[in-house]
């Protein structure tokens, strides 16, 4: 694809730094990050287990003069580059794969397989993209290696394990990210995704996407034989009927308009057509924009389950376990704009469109929630014929997660490229102690 120059004339009328990435610097870096994308793609790890991709980035990195710190809060590494005085700016990739097998039918599809944590055999596959944002932090790390005279101040790319567990970004923070290394003034992160055509970014001011909250309800009943339920306790039927009204909870209990999602997204129990069981397990995942409508919709949740198990007589309350949980990121709209005038420089102004939040979740609100303005941006991955046919049939392309997620590898891994070192040139220009372009907000206006 054709990353369009920058205009200086333009970029300095909207106060933005001039110094963006020409085509000529990332056409120079590509062949390199298309290269590792294929590795990556085909050596996924599995969160918590990104031993190898967090070695070859550490190795990467070290080779291009950064100081490299590995094991940081499990796999994650931290690499910074100091060129004189200035800002500190942060730019993360997540590390790991998913469980995923992977169905594209790609040459260079993944084929791995291995055990996950609870011993089940499970194929392993890059279906959310992390292995095109770990390219795009290298390609990038690279360009800013080797134009130190573009920028000043102290840059800091990590590679954050566990993000689809949502726990890699906490334990990185717990081990001292922010105290043991230089404190960013911003932090910055990309995630690719099938909705946009690859070559095109979105930027989302405010709330980026939702709260999200993982719930386990294990319902108790009382065993006993398919024949004879009169001397049993059905936790299946106890748990048909709490799905079922679960979901009066968005459609009766949260006001119109407010997000709310609760999907039972697994139902657990029984082993054999004629026993009843004595017990039922589900698991749900649950989406909020605002924290109110969260706590609401959480206790909704508990209520409605603990009712229905004393309506049908069981033996003890159900456990409801709440055992992940994410918050929502927030972008600073202040920097959201200014990064806005940035990308439109950098990658054409018909490239970058505002776009509304998604229902998604990560992890990267726990760097923001620790006071630092952060923009995360969303980047087109969908192969722009393909997404146009899918619109005209009234369809979508497989999303993230999916067994058949592909993105356009060569268009969304050159924009990736070129957006990252556009911010990036653009927040190290500023003096050390110049203000930054953010409004001071930050998570807690969700939260
Ligand atoms: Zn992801
Ligand atoms: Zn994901």
């Amino acid at each position: 694809m054709v990353i369009r120059s920058a205009c200086v004339a333009c970029t300095a009328a909207l106060g933005i730094s001039a110094a963006l990435a020409g085509p000529q610097e990332v056409d120079a870096v590509y062949p390199a990050a298309h290269s590792l994308y294929l590795e990556l793609h085909q050596q996924p790890e599995l969160s918590g287990h990104e031993e190898h991709t967090a070695a070859k980035l550490a190795a990467q990195l070290r080779a291009l003069g950064y100081q490299v710190t590995e094991h940081v809060g499990g796999t994650g590494i931290v690499a910074v580059l100091r060129n004189g005085a200035g800002r500190t700016v942060m730019l993360r990739t997540e590390l790991d794969a998913l469980p995923v097998e992977e169905k594209t039918g790609l040459a260079y599809a993944s084929k791995v397989r291995t055990k996950d944590d609870a011993g089940n055999d499970v194929g392993v596959g890059h279906m959310c993209g992390h292995d095109l944002h770990m390219s795009a932090l290298i390609a990038a790390a690279t360009i800013m290696a080797h134009s130190r005279n573009t920028w000043h101040g102290t840059l800091v790319l990590i590679g954050q394990p566990a993000e689809e567990t949502v726990s890699g970004a906490e334990r990185m923070v717990k081990d001292g990210l922010f105290t043991r290394f230089p404190r960013p003034d911003v932090v910055l992160a990309l995630h690719v995704g099938s909705e946009d055509p690859a070559g095109k970014v979105g930027v989302i001011p405010g709330i980026y996407d939702t709260n999200a909250d993982s719930v386990r309800i294990t319902i108790f009943g009382k065993g006993g034989h398919g024949s004879a339920p009169h001397t049993a306790i059905d936790p299946i039927v106890i748990a048909a009927r709490t799905i079922l009204a679960l979901q009066t909870i968005p459609s009766r209990e949260v006001k119109p308009g407010e997000l709310a999602v609760v999907t039972v997204g697994y139902i657990r129990a029984g082993t054999k057509n004629n026993i009843i069981p004595d017990q039922a397990e589900m698991g749900l995942t649950v989406r909020t924009y605002k924290a109110g409508v969260r706590k609401q919709v959480l206790a909704a949740i508990t209520r409605i389950a603990t009712a229905e198990a004393q309506a049908a007589g069981a033996p003890r309350a159900p456990l409801i376990d709440r055992y992940e949980g994410a918050d929502a990121v927030y972008n600073d709209p202040v920097l959201a704009a200014h990064m806005q005038a940035v990308l439109e420089a950098a990658l054409g102004k018909d490239n970058v469109a505002t776009r509304e939040p998604f229902t998604a979740s990560e992890d990267f609100s726990v760097f923001v929630e620790q006071g630092i303005p952060g923009f995360y941006l969303q980047l087109g991955g969908a192969d722009p014929q393909q997404l146009a046919a899918a619109k005209a049939a009234g369809t979508t392309l497989p999303s993230n997660h999916s067994a058949l997620f592909a993105p356009d590898v060569d268009p969304a891994l050159h924009t990736a490229i070129a957006a990252e070192v556009a911010m990036l040139r653009d927040l190290l220009a500023g003096d050390a102690g110049a203000p930054l372009p953010v409004s001071g907000g930050h998570a807690a206006q969700t939260s």
